[in-house]
C-alpha cells in the first residue's frame, strides 16, 4: 500500500484509525482534541485546512457500536469544531461523513470553502474530486496552512472547553 501523509511521510500501518489512536502518524498541527473515546486532529492526507477528522479509539466501524457517552462527546466535539470553523471564517458550512464500510469508525468535518465551490459546485458528489484536486495541488505554503489553521482550532476549542463546554 501506497499512501504518504501531507508531510510527505509514508503510512505503513494496516489501520489508519489505530495508527493515529497509537500516535503513530504525525498529524498536521498535532492532535486538536483528545478525549476519552475519540481524537480529533487534521486530516493526515488531505491537505485542506480546517478538514478535521474524527477518529474512534477503539477500533469499531459504526455507531451503533458506541455507548451513549461516546456518542454524547462525539457530537459536543462535533458541535465546537463546527463553531470553530465558522467563527475563525474557515468556511461557513461543513460537511459531516462517516462510512461505515470503513474499517475504522471516522467522521469527515469538511469544511465548504468558496474555491471549492467556484471550481467544482456544492455537494457531496464533489467531495472525492476536491480532495484529489487538493493533494494533487498543495504548495507547501498550503501544508503550513493546514498547520497554523488546526492551531487556532485546538486553541480556540481549548478556550471554549475551559468555559464549560
Ligand atoms: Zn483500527
Amino acid at each position: 500500500m501506497d499512501r504518504k501523509d501531507i508531510l510527505g511521510n509514508e503510512i505503513k500501518s494496516e489501520c489508519v484509525g489505530c495508527a493515529i489512536v497509537r500516535g503513530e502518524i504525525q498529524l498536521p498541527g498535532g492532535v486538536i482534541y483528545d478525549g476519552k473515546s475519540i481524537i480529533l486532529a487534521a486530516d493526515p492526507e488531505i491537505p485542506i485546512p480546517g478538514f478535521l477528522i474524527i477518529t474512534s479509539k477503539r477500533h469499531i466501524q459504526s455507531f451503533a457500536e458506541l455507548s451513549s457517552e461516546e456518542r454524547t462527546e462525539i457530537g459536543d466535539i462535533i458541535a465546537l469544531a463546527q463553531k470553530a470553523i465558522k467563527d475563525l471564517k474557515i468556511a461557513e458550512t461543513v460537511t459531516l461523513v462517516q462510512e461505515e464500510r470503513s474499517k475504522h469508525f471516522h467522521i469527515w468535518i469538511f469544511p465548504n470553502q468558496e474555491w471549492m465551490q467556484e471550481k467544482f459546485g456544492y455537494g457531496l458528489q464533489y467531495l472525492r474530486k476536491i480532495n484529489a484536486y487538493a493533494r494533487e495541488n498543495a504548495s507547501d505554503e498550503d501544508v503550513i496552512r493546514v498547520i497554523k489553521v488546526a492551531e487556532e482550532i485546538k486553541e480556540y476549542m481549548q478556550k471554549y472547553a475551559k468555559m464549560g463546554l
